[in-house]
Parts: C-alpha cells; structure tokens; sequence
C-alpha cells in the first residue's frame, strides 16, 4: 500500500516538474527576446497558470507558493498596461531562478544515482581577464574538469539556471567596480535553493572588507591573483572532491528494525551510502566488510549493550577513529556521560528529528574525514603517504584473492626531477609533484589508490586490472602528462616519467613481492632510456 501510494505521489512530482520545465523555457525565450515578445509572454502566463493548478492538485507546496506569486507578478503587470520595468522582472527573476533551484536538483541526483557514469557538471569561470578564463578552461580540461568561461552578468545567470555547475570561480570584481562580482553572486544564492560552492578570485590587493563580503557570499575559498592556475585548479580539486562526491558510509545498529529502517531512509535521501543491522553480533563482520565512516548504535540491545559493542570495537586499531553515536531514549544525562565515557562520541536521543539527524551526521563525518586525512595523507600532495598505500595494498591483494579479481600495482618515478629543482627550485618542483598528484587522482578510477611513496615516487594499486590494461593505462597516463605545460617566470617546461606495472600472480604473493617486481620493472624504464612504461 504504502509503496504504491509514494509511487503514484513521485508519478505527479515527475508532472508538476515537466510543468516547470515549460515555464522555465518560456522565461528563457523572453529574456532573450528582451521581454519584447507577446507570443511568449502569452504562453508564460499560460504555463505558470497551469503549474499553479498542478501544484495544488498534487500538493507540491513549494511550487505552489512559486507559481501563485508568478501569477500575480504577471497580472500586475497587465493591469499596468503592459509595461515592464526593471524592478518588476527583477521580482519575477527571483521566482524563476527559485523555481529552477526545485527543477534543477531533481535531475542532479539522479546524476548522482548513475555514480559517476554521467558527465561531472562543469565548473563555471567568470574572470575578467578573457586570456585568464580561456587559460583556465583549457587546464581544468587536463584535469578532466569541464570550465565553461562567461564574460557578462546575463549569460552567467542563463547558464546557472539551465544547468547547475559544480562549483563557480568568480572575481571579486566582475564585470565592474570594486566588489561587483561578489554582489551578484550574493543576488544569485539568495535565489537559490541550495547555494553553490563559490571560489573567488581578486586580482587586485584584497581589504578585510572584500574577504569578509566574499565570505558572506558564500565563498569557500579565496584566491590572490587569477594567473595562477595551478592554485586555482587545485583549490577547484579540494572543493568539489571533499564535499559533492563520496556519500558518508554511514553503519545503523539497531534491534528494532522500524527505527533501523527509518534511519537507512532518512539518511539515503540526504545523500548518504547507509547499511542496517539489525543484530548486533553480526556488528564485527559488517564493519570489517563495509568499513563505515561513522556508526549509530542503538544503547540497548538484545545480546549486548552498545557500550560494550563500542569497546570491542575501539579494542581494534583500524576502527580506533570511528564516531560512534549511540541512540537511546535515555534522557538521564548521567547514563549518557557513562556511555561517552566508554567510547562514544556523540549522543541522539529518540524520538529523532531527521533533520537533526541528517546535520548531526554531516558535521561528525565531516569532521572524521579531515582528521583521518591528517593520519594517511602526505600533506603536500594530498595523497596517501607510505605507510597507508602500503597498508592499502595488503588489504586490497586480501580482497582481489578473495574474489577472485586481478590486481596490478605500478611504481612511478618522475625523471630528472633534481634538475627541475635545480633549475627552477624548489618551489617549481613542489608545484610539479602537485600537478603530478591531481593528474593522477582525475584520471584513476575511484576504486583505485594512489599513494606518494617517497619524494618524487608514486605508488598505484589497481584492482580488478589485468597487466594489458594497467600497462595501456599508465601510457595513456604518461602521454597526456607529458603534454602538459607546467607554467614558470620564463615560459613553459615539460615533464616525463618512468613507470613500472606488475601483476598479482596469485594468494601465496604478498605486498612486499609485488611492490618489488613493480620496482624492478620501473628500474628497467629508467635504465631503457626514461619516459616510458614497463612490465
Ligand atoms: P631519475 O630520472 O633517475 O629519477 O633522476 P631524478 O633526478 O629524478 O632522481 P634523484 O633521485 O637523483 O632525485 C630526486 C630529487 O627529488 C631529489 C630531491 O631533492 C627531489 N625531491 C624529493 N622530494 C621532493 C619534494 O617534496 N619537493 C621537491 N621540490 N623536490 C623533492
Ligand atoms: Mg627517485
Ligand atoms: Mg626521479
């Protein structure tokens, strides 16, 4: 029954929104006819009419409330006689773009649904230099980011509204005087529904003034200086890889399968990866396969208690940095500050307000991902460091024996690099090793790792890659690096590596066995003349 119903309901959203959509394309060809265009204009008010009677129809209040302060926008303005002024599309603009913010995350999240088969959306580019902007799309395309550049207000604001980017580089001062881009991406959020990931650029010597608008504007980053686009790339890379890509891992624990299946739910919908248990002498294996981020765990259970699943589990060094929230109906603070005592991190009391539980949520695994990356990554290039690419290997070659999958591990080495630090010093070098890691990380899939080995030696795992393809891949690799431009005060300079695959040749091999025929195929890369790949 109830599944039928919620069928039927999503039936009607998906109406109510194609409805939407006829009214967005309206708006679309009136702005670019000027408003001065009485066929559409008719077919405009149509449209937003018959939306307003869906949305009632169908209960689907926020398109309502939209569509009924449309209706009453437009018909204002016959009674004035068919004028518009500045003001009054202003006014309707900020219902349209609202209504575009309701239309336009619907299709992004089944974006998300196919992981990552689709396209990534692109990241919009306003800079005011021209040169600048075509310079960073053609960089950002190296990193397999699509840029897309825009040179005034009007076509900025169609792009977002037909097709929500990734994230929006700005400068300050786009388009106009002091500060001018940051009002406009301040008028642009308020219109949205959820905001977007802004990065602003200032080209001239920024004031407190300027950085805290920028702030207030929702600006994530703020960057000196548009001809560095390095940085900007790598500022791009950080943001819309810590926050928009991988869903929380999120492990429910809890005896009562009504309240586990409403956490799963609530949490699924805001986005997250979740698994329920049920059975709490089941909760070792399940963490050991699903490796969640975080855990919610029920106080009380039939068979153990959830503090003393929460010892057990801290007993274990791998799952030692784990928050674990515990749910309860408990509202005796006493008991509470026991349970955290023993290894708690955080505490939920039942009945639990989803919305609460959803920010609660975001805010720990936020939180357990900056600090685990203190532990495993290299801080300079952001990837794993030695011990954890190491560690990860030997997990990986436990789960490819397991299932049966191939692995292929390569050792990269760049070639002459103390030349590059000689020559350009030692900053250029950093920058290299930098573009290397973002290079690698944009064109590896998401199931393989990649970890700094030591200076300038990177470590892949591959699973599920046979020795033919690792090899093709890591030439691909090698091919488009070396075309890459790294920019210095004099001009350009290029850079090669060496590289070396070897394959996993059964359960008996173990991480040391493999990581040394992968060196000792890179050894024979560098001594066959460099730049290249062997096996
Ligand atoms: P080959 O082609 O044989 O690999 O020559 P190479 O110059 O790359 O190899 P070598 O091992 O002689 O030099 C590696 C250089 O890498 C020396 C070291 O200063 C530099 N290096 C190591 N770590 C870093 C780093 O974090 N930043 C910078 N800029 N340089 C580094
Ligand atoms: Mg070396
Ligand atoms: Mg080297």
């Amino acid at each position: 029954m109830e599944s039928q119903q919620e069928k039927l309901k999503q039936h009607f959203a998906g109406r109510v929104t194609t409805q939407a959509r006829v009214v967005l394309e309206a708006w679309q060809q009136l702005t670019q006819a000027n408003w001065n265009d009485d066929h559409w204009l008719s077919e405009l008010q149509h449209a937003t009419d018959k939306l307003g009677r869906y949305a009632a129809r169908f209960e689907m209040l926020d398109h309502l409330s939209i569509a009924q302060s449309l209706n009453a926008a437009l018909k204002k303005r016959i009674l004035d006689g068919g004028r518009m002024d500045g003001a009054s599309i202003h006014e309707l603009e900020a219902g349209f773009l609202k209504l575009a913010g309701l239309t336009g995350r619907k299709s992004d999240r089944s974006h998300e649904s196919g992981k990552r088969t689709y396209l990534r959306p692109p990241v919009y580019i306003c800079l005011n230099d021209a040169e600048s902007s075509r310079r960073a799309v053609k960089q950002l395309q190296f990193f397999g980011f699509r840029g897309e550049s825009f040179q005034d207000t009007a076509s900025l604001l169609r792009a977002v509204y037909s097709r929500r980017p990734e994230a929006l580089l700005i400068d300050t001062d786009f388009t106009g005087p002091r500060n001018e881009g940051i009002t406009l991406t301040k008028t642009l959020q308020a219109r949205l529904e959820t905001p977007l990931p802004v990065l602003f650029v200032c080209d001239r010597e920024s004031d407190i003034d300027t950085r805290l608008e920028s702030s207030r504007a929702g600006g994530e980053e703020f960057i000196q200086g548009s001809s560095n686009t390095s940085v900007i790339i790598e500022k791009i890379d950080q943001y819309t890889r810590g926050n928009t890509l991988e869903p929380y891992r999120i492990l429910v624990i809890d005896d009562s399968k009504a309240q586990a299946t409403f956490m799963e739910n609530t949490l699924k919908k805001a986005g997250m990866e979740v698994k329920a248990i049920t059975d709490p002498m089941i909760a070792l294996e399940a963490f050991q396969q699903f490796e969640p981020e975080i855990i919610i765990m029920d106080m009380y259970m039939p068979g153990c208690t959830g503090t003393e699943l929460a010892k057990v589990l801290r007993q274990d060094d791998k799952f030692m940095g784990v928050p674990i929230i515990y749910l309860s109906a408990e509202d005796d603070i006493n008991k509470q500050l026991h349970a955290m005592s023993l290894g708690g991190d955080d505490f939920l009391v039942k009945p639990i307000n989803p919305r609460h539980l959803v920010a609660t949520i975001h805010n720990r695994g936020r939180r357990a991902r900056s600090l685990n990356a203190l532990l495993v990554r290299d801080s300079l290039t952001g990837l794993y460091n030695h011990t954890h690419i190491l560690n990860l290997m030997n997990s990986t070659i436990l789960a490819c024996n397991r299932k049966e999958l191939p692995l292929c591990v390569a050792m990269m080495d760049i070639d002459h690099f103390k030349n590059v630090n000689d020559t350009y010093g030692h900053p250029m070098g950093d920058r290299v090793l930098k573009s290397l890691s973002l290079f690698l990380k944009q064109r590896l899939r998401r199931s393989d790792h990649i970890g700094r080995y030591g200076g300038e030696e990177f470590m892949l795992v591959l699973p599920g890659t046979r020795i033919k393809d690792g090899q093709r891949i890591m030439e691909e690799i090698l091919n488009r690096f070396r075309e890459l431009g790294h920019p210095h005060e004099q001009g350009e300079l290029k850079v090669t590596f060496s590289c070396g695959v070897a394959e996993l040749n059964g359960p008996e091999e173990d991480s040391k066995v493999l990581s040394q025929r992968a060196d000792e195929a890179l050894y024979r890369a560098k001594h066959g003349g460099r730049n290249r790949v062997c096996t």
